[in-house]
């Protein structure tokens, strides 16, 4: 069989930058099972691994705009020091959690001048050209109550 609409997938993966940094790996881990064709893996990624089948090795580079998308200028925010509780020294590269009229969203703090810190609220991995490394590992239909829940069940998935 091949990896298509409503399989369950199971894959060994690593990711790295350009710069060949390792961003996230299942190395060391039970590996990443999900249900293809939902939109549960970033698009760039369930295009490449279409029609694979269990065994296939994929050593793929993803552009930005099939992945976590580009970095926006609308999503950096200045605002003041004193809006900021906590006792934790703030400093560039910190992680804040805010607020926003959507709900809770994470910032990473990109600038601090005198009273003003710029917030970047993009997506820590937008504008990133991504390199997975990606082994097929486990491959199987996906059960009538997991394509109507849209996830996985069972080792590797939801418990329910
Ligand atoms: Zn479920």
């Amino acid at each position: 069989m091949k990896v298509t609409k409503n399989t369950v997938v199971s894959i060994d993966y690593t990711l790295r930058n350009k710069e060949g940094e390792v961003l996230d790996t299942s190395s060391g881990r039970t590996p990443l099972v999900y249900l293809h064709g939902v939109g549960q893996l970033i698009p760039g990624l369930e295009n490449e691994l279409e029609g694979k089948e269990k065994g296939s090795s994929l050593n793929v580079v993803i552009a930005p705009a099939d992945a976590y998308g580009e970095r926006h200028d609308s999503l950096y925010h200045v605002v003041p020091k004193s809006g900021f509780t906590g006792d934790e020294e703030m400093h560039v590269g910190m992680q804040v959690q805010l607020e926003t009229d959507n709900g809770p969203a994470i910032a990473v703090i990109s600038n601090i001048e005198g009273e003003e810190v710029t917030l970047d609220l993009n997506h820590p991995l937008a504008g990133v050209e991504l390199h997975f490394d990606v082994d097929v590992v486990d491959l199987r239909e996906a059960t009538a109550d997991e394509i109507s829940h849209g996830h996985v069940h069972g080792p590797g998935g939801h418990h329910h």
